[in-house]
């Protein structure tokens, strides 16, 4: 199906993958869309076609949700038992590890970020992720309640309660972690026994269609994992709102994530959104300055800033200010930006020229409202999707650049004085995803980290992620917890059960 002619190439897996995907898994089988449309996924470093995948709409999303009814109410899956469930995962987890190289490149040429990222983070991480999911499938316990009241002078009762699986889950997901959004969307759920219909965001289906066919390959009954690739607008809002969906995950950005809410509203579907971010770091006087520099850095720059918790927001004391800003120019300015394919790449291309409008757009913003230009601020020359790693210094708060999620490489930086002020600083936003604080004085950090309103907290830290601890949002970052217990509790529903005797 393509041409690939760069000078890095990819596997003959890869290849031989590219040319068979294209079609959706319905019901345990790959299917065209009803309608016979295809969409076209994009190399980002250089703007080429690399597959054309079907274009699924509502007629698809019932198909779909029909096999995953189906199959939650059958036997091969309703009535399977947890160690088997588990047994399943794990055997996918052991795929995932085998296949790692073949889906790496995948997600670099979809994606366009750095397989350096695709292997430490995206793919790299994955089996254990699984794993860690697989474990709860055996560990799902209700509770014994000893009855509070007395029913009446004679009646006595027992109390207990069940964990089920939710049901049908409907997972919407997005394109900065296509492979690892795939999995935080399916392996809690099947790790309950419910069953899902997965859609990948337009910009890269790749990798969630090549885990629709690990997930055959690892034994997993027809119909516990749907995909239908398909528009936003689309497949997406025909899963939003089909009575057929038990719950909807998603993660993407706050205005779809309200649309979505809205939509499940009407059959109160159950929702969790993990949404936007416009992530604070704090940089206090005492922190260690070399490491903070880095810190603040990365927390913009990993994966060209198109992270939900990038730390977009950069607050620096006074005393240090101009010392910490010229290190992160510095940092942003010798970055190699180039395709993600290219093993010495660090940072890779945006995902699509429409998200690259949007950044530029950004940055326009932050040039004609008065942010000073400290590096980037551009396009690299040639094909390809690429903005220059920017940084802007005296931002100040009522800037766009630092109100607006912009999930491109582009930091806001601003200068404070006082513990009291930059925590006022840090709460002004509309998000609450992240924050991060750099600081030596473990007296201060205690203080501020009850005060900042974010979901998570990083000292000295920023973008760690572990399959057992919780994450989400305050605010319009968003409700609900991925990873960890809490996970296993947004994708089970709670009976109880009384027995008089
Ligand atoms: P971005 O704007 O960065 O692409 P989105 O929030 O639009 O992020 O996309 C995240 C996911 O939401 C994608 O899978 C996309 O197809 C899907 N999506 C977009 N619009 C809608 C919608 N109206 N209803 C349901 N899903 C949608
Ligand atoms: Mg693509």
């Amino acid at each position: 199906m393509i041409d690939l002619d760069t000078d890095y190439g990819i596997g003959a897996a890869a290849q031989a993958f590219l040319a068979r995907a294209g079609k959706m898994l319905i019901g345990g089988q790959w299917v065209d869309s009803a309608s016979g449309e295809f969409f076209e996924t994009r190399d980002p470093a250089t703007g080429r076609i690399i597959g054309r995948v079907a274009a699924g709409d509502a007629e698809d999303v019932d198909k779909a949700v029909r096999a995953a009814r189906n199959t939650l109410e059958g036997r091969l899956w309703g009535g399977m038992l947890p160690a088997a469930r588990e047994k399943l995962l794990l055997n996918l987890a052991d795929l995932v590890e085998r296949h790692a190289e073949e889906l790496i490149e995948l997600e670099s040429l979809d994606n366009g970020k750095p397989v350096t990222i695709a292997r430490m983070i995206d793919i790299g991480r994955a089996p254990n992720f699984i794993r860690y999911m697989a474990g709860w499938a055996t560990k799902i316990e209700g509770a014994t309640i000893t009855p509070s009241v007395a029913m009446g002078p004679h009646a006595r009762f027992h109390a207990y309660t069940l964990k089920e699986p939710v049901g049908v889950v409907g997972g919407i997901i997005p394109w900065n972690f296509p492979f690892v959004m795939a999995l935080w969307k399916t392996c809690p759920a099947l790790a309950t026994g419910s069953t899902v219909v997965l859609k990948p965001a337009e910009q890269t289906p790749l990798t969630a269609l090549r885990l629709g066919e690990l997930i055959q390959e690892a034994g997993f009954p027809d119909g516990v994992v749907n995909i239908v690739t398909g528009l936003g607008e689309t497949a997406g809002a025909a899963l939003a709102r089909h009575p057929g969906i038990d719950k909807i995950a998603f993660t993407g950005s706050t205005a779809v994530g309200k649309a979505i809410a809205r939509a499940a509203a009407d059959n109160v579907t159950r929702v969790t959104l993990e949404l936007g971010g416009k992530s604070p770091v704090i940089i206090m006087p005492d922190a260690d300055l070399d490491q903070a520099i880095v810190g603040a850095a990365r927390a913009i720059f990993f994966n060209a800033g198109q992270v939900c918790g990038a730390g977009s927001r950069l607050f620096v004391h006074n005393a240090i200010y101009d010392e910490v800003l010229s290190g992160i120019a510095r940092i942003a300015s010798a970055m190699k930006i180039g395709p993600g394919l290219d093993p010495a790449t660090e940072m890779g291309p945006l995902v699509s020229e429409e998200q690259r409008q949007r950044v530029l757009h950004y940055i326009e913003s932050g040039l004609s409202e008065g942010g000073e230009l400290l590096a980037g601020g551009n396009v690299r020359a040639g094909d390809g999707y690429f903005v220059t790693p920017t940084v802007f210094g005296r931002v100040k708060p009522e800037m766009t650049v630092a109100r607006e999620e912009i999930f491109g490489p582009v930091l806001a930086a601003a200068s404070f004085e006082t513990i009291d002020e930059v925590v006022n600083l840090a709460n002004d936003s509309q998000y609450g995803l992240v924050a991060g604080i750099w600081s030596t004085n473990i007296n201060v950090v205690h203080r501020m980290i009850p005060r900042i309103r974010s979901g998570t907290v990083y000292v000295n830290a920023h973008n760690l992620m572990d399959p057992a601890v919780p994450f989400g949002g305050n605010k319009q970052s968003g409700y609900g917890r991925e990873m960890s217990k809490m996970a296993i509790d947004m994708y089970t529903e709670t009976k109880s059960v009384y027995i008089a005797y």
